[in-house]
């Protein structure tokens, strides 16, 4: 039998190397540089950021997930998930560790479906972190239902022209490339009828409109871009995969996606608690630490439990994929580890800001971003809801109605047929009394 909660000595190593180099030299760049996260770099920053990623390579953790065809390590999933609870504490370790979102679903799915054209034009520096990509399927009129999405390419002589609205497109403005997803056949189901698209960034006629910004940034200089493509023409071998297989190849990244995000949320919530403990060994009220007062004690005990339990969710989900390598086997769990995400997020959040009181709540702590980012959680790569209803529906799929009128468990139903299966013993009890 093997279950197991250890991980091994070798990879705790790493691990442990890691989460001090994450915080001695990854974490400032979030605060000098916290817009250029996906940017590609200039000179200077380049100095700065190309001997970190060196010295990831070197110590045998850059893009771990991916196999060593792809410039990975082969690590898996699960490896993935233990050094992303150290990388989501940083903005910028992701990018540092060739592991970043949404690059990371992005580039699985040319990995997947890409030509050898398109995986060495695109892939390549991707993978090598020279290159950003953005995935551009929500629209203004609808993000949860892509049966609703309208954008159009049709095919003219050897190009695709594309014409349609985008809405939420992250990091356009920095990317290189977009992932497009467009209806190619209006005359079957969406299902069969979108495909998606390699279209780079500078094609003429892919017009960012604006870029939307979260709460607290400025209007228009956000990362979630408002695309207009207006008669953008992409050659024929622009298309990924096959015409009519966007629905297939959007699971297979969202599915990774998601569960990445996952991972990280663990080290961020993490980092939260970590703060919410100093916190109370720290400060005084009323003649004592705030670490003796009960809310608060309920406070960290709450948090740390709801983190344990999440942790562990995500990584069995993470062993289930390395065992299956097939995301479609592991949806129920991709899923319902998606819905308890943002949950976690915010509750420990939420607790840490209180334990710092006023301080909390400004912006010179980070609490009330980690709020608005647990929101996020709750609507990108698809909202909570629909995850409910897809766990909901895979769950019932192990399940079967009950015969009769009675549920299965009806106790005078189970009575009566237990005492019928024992009623020879049950009549010799009679019979001596
Ligand atoms: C920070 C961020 C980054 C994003 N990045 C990208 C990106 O890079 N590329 C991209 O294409 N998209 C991106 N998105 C968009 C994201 O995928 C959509 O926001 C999401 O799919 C929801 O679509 P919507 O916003 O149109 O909400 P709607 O579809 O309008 O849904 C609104 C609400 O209605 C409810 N609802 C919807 N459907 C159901 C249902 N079936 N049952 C019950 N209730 C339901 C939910 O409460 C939901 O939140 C991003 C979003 C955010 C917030």
């Amino acid at each position: 039998m093997s279950w197991d909660f250890e991980t091994d000595p070798a990879f705790q190593e790493k691990l442990d190397w890691a989460d001090e180099f994450v915080r001695a030299e990854i974490e400032p760049l979030d605060l000098v540089w916290p817009d250029r996260v996906f940017t590609p770099l200039d000179d200077t920053l380049r100095k700065v950021v190309d001997p970190l990623k060196q010295e990831v390579r070197r110590q045998k953790l850059w893009a771990t997930h991916l196999g060593p065809d792809l410039g990975g390590e082969g690590y898996g999933q699960l490896k993935l998930a233990l050094l992303n609870e150290i990388l989501g504490r940083s903005m910028w370790a992701p990018v540092v560790f060739g592991c970043q979102a949404p690059d990371t679903g992005n580039a699985e799915i040319i990995a997947h479906y890409g030509t050898p054209e398109q995986k060495e034009r695109y892939l390549r520096p991707l993978l090598d972190g020279e290159i950003f990509s953005c995935y551009s399927m929500t629209e203004p009129q609808g993000g949860s239902d892509p049966t609703m999405f309208t954008t159009r390419a049709v095919k003219d002589g050897d190009e695709w022209v594309i014409n349609g609205w985008k809405f939420f497109s992250s990091n356009a403005r920095t990317s290189s490339f977009l992932i497009v997803m467009a209806v190619t056949n209006p005359d079957v189901s969406a299902h069969q009828g979108m495909s998606m698209f390699l279209v780079p960034t500078d094609t003429l006629g892919v017009n960012i409109v604006r870029n939307v910004g979260l709460a607290g940034e400025a209007e228009d200089e956000g990362s979630h871009a408002l695309i207009h493509y207006e008669d953008a023409r992409v050659p024929a071998e622009a298309l990924l995969g096959g015409e009519g297989q966007a629905f297939a190849i959007a699971q297979t990244r969202l599915g990774g996606g998601r569960i990445h995000h996952a991972m990280r949320t663990v080290g961020h919530a993490k980092k939260a608690l970590d703060m919410m403990c100093e916190r109370a060994l720290s400060r005084e009220t009323q003649g004592e630490l705030l670490a003796k007062k009960q809310f608060v004690q309920g406070y960290i005990a709450d948090s740390y439990a709801q983190l344990a339990q999440f942790r562990l969710f995500v990584l069995y989900t993470a062993w289930t994929i390395d065992k299956y390598n097939d995301y479609r086997k592991v949806r129920k769990d991709i899923a319902a580890v998606k819905v308890l995400m943002p949950g976690v997020l915010h509750d420990i959040a939420w607790r840490a800001l209180q334990v710092h009181g006023a301080l909390g709540a400004s912006n010179e702590m980070p609490f009330a971003r980690m709020m608005l980012g647990a929101s996020v959680l709750g609507l990108a790569d698809g909202p909570t809801e629909v995850h409910k209803v897809t766990v909901a529906k895979q769950v019932l799929r192990d399940y079967r109605p009950s015969d009769d009128l009675w549920p299965t468990e009806h106790l005078p139903k189970k009575r009566a047929a237990a005492r019928a299966k024992y009623a020879e013993f049950l009549e010799h009890e009679v019979g001596n009394l």
